[in-house]
C-alpha cells in the first residue's frame, strides 16, 4: 500500500542478501562460521575511557540538549590531537565540528553543497556512504576507479573536463577501505592543487589514520600547506579507540565546509551525548601506547592470515594499512562466486570485492576483527583448502 520514495527505490539491491542467507544456512546446520566479513573491532575501549564515560553518565549537565557542533572541551581536544599527531592547527571554535560518528557527517556533507545535478566525485571500490549521500542530495556520483596499478589512488587527469566543470565535491579515503592502501603527501598536494585549479571541494575520510602496522604513520590532507583552502576531513574515534558503538567523531578543515555540515546538523539532529563526549576526550588524551598495543594485535593477525592465504596461492596486496586484507580472487571465479566457495567450505564469511563497487570485482576482503584464536582457526581452514 505504501510505496518507498525514487530516493530509496533507486538505491542499489542489497549485495550481501545471497551471503547472508549462506551465513544463516550454514549456522542452522550447527557450522562453527568465522565471519571476517565486517570491520568492527572485537576488542573492547580501553577501559579509562569506559570509567570516564560512567562518570560523564551522572553528570546532570550532559542530561539536557547538547551543543549541535560539539561541547567546546571536546573540540579543543580535537585539535590538540591534531596538532600533537599531524602539526596541523585548528581553531576549535569554527574548524571543527562533533559529528555522530563520520558516517554521519560523511552522508550529511553533500546536503550542504551539493544541488541537483552537481557531480561528485566517488572512489570505487568504496566505503558505500559517498554514493548514498551524494544521490540522497540529489547530486550525480561519477566513479574514480582505483586500480592496483596505480596504488589503488584515482587517476585525476583521467576525470573529463564537462565533469569536473560540474564537479563539487571529490571524496577521498586513505589508508583506504577497503583495499588498504595508504596515502602519501605527493598525492595529497597534487590533489590539493587541482581541486583549487577546479575550485572543487576536497572531503577526505581519514577513519584509518591510526591503524597502520609499520613505521610510517600516515598524514592527513590538513599538512600540505594551503589544504585549508579546499578540504574538510572527516575523523572518528571508532577505530582507534574501539568505539564503534559509541558513535562520536568530527569533521575538521575548511571554515566555510564546517559551517555548512553544521547547518545541516542543527536541522537534523541535537548534537552527541555530552557523556559520550567527555568519553571521546578522554580518549583522545590516552598515552600512544594504548594504540600501539592494538596496532600490536592487528600487526600479528596480519602476518597469520597473509601467510595461511599465500600458502594455498592467493595473492594479497601487502600494506602497513589498516585491519583489512585486500585480496586477488583465483582465475575463473567472481568474487561472489570464490566468497560462497569460502564459507561453503571453510564456513569463512569475507566480503566480496563487488560490494563496494563495480571496480572491486576480482577481489575480496578479510577484516581482522576478530580474535586471534578464532583468525589462527580461519587461517588453518584455508590452509587446507584445495584451490
Ligand atoms: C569505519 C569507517 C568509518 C567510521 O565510521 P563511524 O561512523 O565513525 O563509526 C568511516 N569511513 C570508513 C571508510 C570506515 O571504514
Amino acid at each position: 500500500m505504501f510505496e518507498f520514495s525514487e530516493r530509496l527505490k533507486q538505491l542499489p539491491p542489497y549485495l550481501f542478501a545471497e551471503l547472508d542467507r549462506k551465513k544463516q544456512e550454514k549456522l542452522a546446520q550447527g557450522v562453527d562460521v568465522i565471519d571476517l566479513g565486517v570491520g568492527d573491532p572485537d576488542l573492547p575501549t580501553p577501559a579509562p575511557i569506559v570509567e570516564e564515560g560512567k562518570r560523564a553518565l551522572e553528570n546532570p549537565e550532559n542530561h539536557r540538549y547538547p551543543s549541535y557542533v560539539g561541547k567546546l572541551a571536546f573540540r579543543e581536544a580535537v585539535a590538540n590531537w591534531y596538532k600533537r599527531r599531524f602539526g596541523v592547527e585548528l581553531d576549535p571554535e569554527r574548524e571543527v565540528i562533533a559529528l555522530i560518528g563520520s558516517k554521519e557527517g560523511i552522508f550529511h556533507f553533500p546536503l550542504a553543497f551539493v544541488n541537483p545535478g552537481d557531480v561528485v566525485l566517488v572512489p570505487d571500490p568504496a566505503y558505500p556512504v559517498y554514493r548514498i549521500g551524494t544521490l540522497f542530495a540529489g547530486g550525480e556520483p561519477y566513479v574514480l576507479p582505483l586500480k592496483e596499478e596505480n596504488d589503488f589512488l584515482p587517476d585525476l587527469d583521467a576525470i573529463p573536463e564537462d565533469v569536473i566543470k560540474k564537479a563539487k565535491i571529490i571524496w577521498v579515503n586513505y589508508p583506504n577501505n577497503p583495499t588498504s592502501a595508504p596515502p602519501t603527501l605527493e598525492f595529497y598536494e597534487k590533489l590539493v592543487d587541482w581541486a583549487k585549479k577546479h575550485n572543487v571541494i576536497v572531503a577526505s575520510d581519514n577513519a584509518y589514520s591510526e591503524i597502520y602496522t609499520g613505521s610510517q604513520k600516515p598524514p592527513s590532507i590538513l599538512e600540505v600547506p594551503g589544504a585549508k583552502d579546499v578540504a574538510i576531513e572527516f575523523h572518528s574515534l571508532s577505530k582507534t579507540y574501539n568505539m564503534t558503538g559509541w558513535r562520536l567523531g568530527w569533521a575538521v578543515g575548511n571554515e566555510e565546509l564546517v559551517k555548512g555540515l553544521g547547518k545541516v546538523k542543527t536541522n537534523v539532529d541535537s548534537g552527541q551525548f555530552g557523556a559520550i563526549q567527555d568519553a571521546g576526550i578522554k580518549a583522545l588524551s590516552m598515552p600512544e601506547e594504548e594504540v600501539q598495543k592494538l596496532r600490536d594485535v592487528y600487526a600479528e593477525r596480519k602476518r597469520i592470515m597473509t601467510q595461511a592465504l599465500e600458502r594455498i596461492g592467493l595473492k594479497v596486496y601487502r600494506s602497513d594499512y589498516t585491519f583489512y586484507l585486500w585480496v586477488k580472487v583465483p582465475e575463473g571465479y567472481t568474487s561472489a562466486q570464490f566468497v560462497g566457495r569460502l564459507i561453503d567450505e571453510a564456513g569463512i564469511v569475507c566480503t566480496p570485492g563487488s560490494g563496494f563497487g563495480e571496480h572491486g570485482e576480482g577481489y575480496f576482503r578479510i577484516s581482522l576483527t576478530v580474535p586471534t584464536e578464532r583468525l589462527l582457526e580461519a587461517s588453518e581452514r584455508i590452509k587446507s583448502l584445495k584451490l
